[in-house]
């Protein structure tokens, strides 16, 4: 059914739905949001500050790295000190993966064409039975199995599909069927492209990502133009932006992806323009300090703030609390898309805050009654 803005719709490919923990990923289930830690798993205590700094920017599932004994060991005090799903990235050792799954991971990121013999590979599937874990296959462009490499001559999306679907019928020749994948590449380009492949080629829910994008803005550039290429076409049920920044980045990164495609909405978002010779106050400095303060708005809304009248009032319109700069330092605040009343230069930033607040509060407390309605 098309929308009251068709060009807006996008219909998302239908999945199979599976379970990570708490999360649904697939079928019609929100695209969630991921990242991984990188402090050493074997210390607890810093990947549970670090998982939890995850959650208050509003991660739905964080993988931590299992590559020995002592970080399977740690990770049963980790998942019980957190409250969202973590993922165990498994390489190789097929009893890490068990261990994980002993201690309560939610899900084992694990390519079963790696971890050797059958029986391996059924130890695996019962333990992840046994213990209610979902898998991933993440199948890489970088390391990619060596006959594929002979035979297709590249990496390319052809082999990252074969790779990926060699490995899922593993888990389903073991009749295990609760997995997503990923093909993932830091070329965008083959990424978008095996991940059109596999999306074509099967019904498992797709964790979507360009890996090793760069830096925090190259990253986010390069994270931005792949996985929005696939999200706007409806792959997609599940991401992780990844990059060489702080793993919150990637959270704040991945939701603003999302926002922009209207697949998801978290936290305020802040419409803004570039400021020219005409801005009527000190645009892109309030927006700065009006993004570091506005940071803990979990409740989706947004917010204009244009320099001069010239989009101003068409911005402000559209938006739930709108801010137009006026002549002689007397600029206008808008409500619900209409004035409400004058404010003059010195306490914008403050102001404005406190209107988004009282906004948000607005807004959780109709949700709260309507929810009270519908029980
Ligand atoms: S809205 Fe006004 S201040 Fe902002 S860029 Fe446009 S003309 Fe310049």
């Amino acid at each position: 059914m098309n929308g009251l803005r068709p060009w807006r719709d996008i219909a998302r490919r239908k999945s199979r739905q599976i379970s990570v923990g708490s999360v649904k990923v697939g079928g019609d289930a929100p695209i969630s949001v991921q990242s991984m830690t990188n402090a050493l798993t074997s210390d607890a205590n810093a990947t549970i500050n670090q998982i939890r700094e995850l959650e208050e920017a509003g991660a739905d599932i964080v993988r931590v790295s299992c590559p020995d004994e002592e970080s399977t060991a740690a990770l049963k005090e980790i998942v019980r000190a957190v409250k969202v799903p973590i993922v165990a990235d498994i390489h190789f050792h097929y009893k890490r993966a068990i261990e994980a799954a002993e201690a309560g991971a939610a899900c084992l990121r694990i390519n079963p064409g790696n971890i050797g013999s059958a029986d391996r590979v059924r130890e695996v599937i019962k333990a992840a039975k046994d213990h209610g874990c979902s898998m991933r296959i993440g199948v890489n462009a970088g390391s990619l199995e060596r006959d594929l490499l002979e035979k297709y001559g590249e990496p390319c999306p052809e082999a990252m599909v074969e790779s990926a679907l060699d490995h899922a019928r593993i888990l389903e020749d073991g009749d295990f069927r609760e997995f997503k994948i990923s093909v993932k590449a830091s070329d965008p380009f083959l990424a978008v492209a095996a991940y059109q492949g596999l999306a074509d080629a099967c019904d498992y829910p797709l964790h979507v990502g360009i890996t090793e994008a760069g830096g925090l803005r190259s990253g986010t550039v390069k994270s931005s133009i792949g996985m929005g290429m696939l999200l706007w076409s409806g792959i997609g049920d599940t991401i992780r932006v990844s990059l060489s920044a702080d793993p919150v980045e990637e959270i704040k990164v991945g939701f603003d992806i999302l926002k922009s495609l209207g697949l998801r909405h978290r936290g305020v978002n802040v419409i803004s323009c570039p400021s020219c010779a005409r801005q009527q106050f000190n645009v892109i400095k309030t927006v700065e300090r009006l993004e570091q303060a506005l940071a803990h708005i979990a409740t989706p809304m947004s917010l204009s703030v244009i320099g001069c009248i010239v989009n101003g009032i068409g911005e402000a319109e559209l938006t739930d609390v709108g801010f137009t700069g006026g002549g002689k330092g007397t600029h206008q605040v808008y409500l619900n898309g209409v004035p409400a009343h004058r404010l003059q230069d010195e306490d914008i930033v403050e102001h404005l805050v406190k209107l988004v607040e009282a906004k948000a509060a607005e807004i959780e407390a109709k949700k709260a009654e309507l929810a009270d309605a519908a029980e």
